[in-house]
């Protein structure tokens, strides 16, 4: 279809991957793409604001990424990250090379003179020219916390503290999207989802990657609401995540970790939740949720062949 229109949800390393497929199928057919990002992530560090999701999306997408690591900037360096640590600066568990470091810089520049977040991730881009219009879910600020026990009674603690500091081990009650409620969509967003012709939801973490996106009012209802197919891919094979902790993640919500268990938890189109899709791993043959399409395909993002042939196999579902 000429000059369709594609809208991916989507969250950092596994959604990056998956969104290499997306624009080489887009470009094969002249689609636009535009990807919805989780900022859920986010955090101040020495400073600086760090958007993990929006620059693990944008460096891949820009050819920057550390393809062995996963996240941060290929040909990285570490020296800032070690001379902070020896001033004892906390925090010293999250992972900030010197390349990326620039990125951070000069986001934070442009966010205390006054530009929203939006405005910042295109400029940004303007360098990497991902050729997929990056937008963050909104402006406003979205912090994941995990509820985790502490010093004998519950603590929130923000994501990427649970997450890479104490590697999901906590016993978890509940995550809460922090500023969900108050947060807009950024401009572009509803009208991205109202005008396109398929929506994917990329093989992201479902908990702590596309349900923050869900979670700013308006996002789920411009879905919902509007005409375009959802097809969603499953970040699960077999009973495990292919890379991540996202089993950890389900258990918390007392969601099973396999296809079915996802799926489910995005839910059917008809039956009040999101999917008219839903693509599942040839080892999950045989996945049923209730109100879906659900077929079987190769689901492994080897290389950026592999992964088209899933987004072709994802366009074909609608
Ligand atoms: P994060 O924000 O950096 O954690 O990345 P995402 O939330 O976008 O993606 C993480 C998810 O990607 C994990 O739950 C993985 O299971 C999933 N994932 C990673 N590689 C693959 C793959 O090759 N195939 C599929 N189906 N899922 C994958
Ligand atoms: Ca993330």
């Amino acid at each position: 279809m000429d000059g369709m229109r594609i809208v991916v949800l989507t969250g950092g390393i596994g959604g990056a991957r998956f969104l290499l497929g997306v624009r080489a199928y887009a470009r094969t057919i002249g689609a636009e793409v535009t990807a919805v990002v989780n900022v859920g992530d986010d955090l101040y560090l020495h400073g600086l604001k760090v958007c993990p999701d929006l620059d693990s999306v944008m460096y891949t997408l820009g050819g920057g990424a550390d393809p062995e690591r996963g996240w941060g900037r290929v040909r990285e360096s570490w020296t800032v990250q070690e001379e902070l640590a020896a001033y004892g600066a906390e925090p010293t568990w999250f992972g900030l090379g010197d390349r990326d470091l620039a990125t951070h810089l000069v986001r934070t520049n442009m966010i205390n003179a006054g530009y929203p977040l939006h405005q910042v991730t295109a400029a940004l881009a303007t360098r990497w020219r991902p050729d997929v219009r990056l937008l963050p879910v909104t402006d406003d600020r979205l912090e994941t916390h995990a509820v985790v026990d502490r010093d004998g009674g519950q603590r929130a603690i923000h994501f990427q503290e649970w997450w890479v500091r104490h590697r999901a081990e906590l016993p978890t009650h509940r995550f809460v999207f922090v500023g969900a409620e108050d947060a807009k969509p950024a401009p572009g967003v509803t009208e991205a989802i109202a005008d396109a012709d398929l929506v994917l939801i990329a093989p992201s973490n479902p908990v702590v990657s596309i349900a923050p996106i869900l979670a700013v009012p308006g996002v789920r209802n411009s879905i919902v609401d509007g005409t375009a197919p959802v097809i969603g891919v499953s970040p699960i094979i077999g009973a495990a995540p292919v890379r991540g902790m996202a089993d950890r993640c389900l258990g918390v919500l007392d969601v099973e970790c396999s296809a079915a268990g996802v799926g489910g938890l995005y839910g059917g189109r008809t039956h009040g939740g999101l999917l008219n899709g839903w693509l599942v791993a040839d080892e999950d043959a045989g996945t049923v949720v209730p109100g879906v399409t659900v077929r079987a395909v190769p689901l492994r993002m080897t290389d950026e062949a592999a992964t088209t042939a899933m987004v072709h196999a994802a366009v074909e579902l609608t």
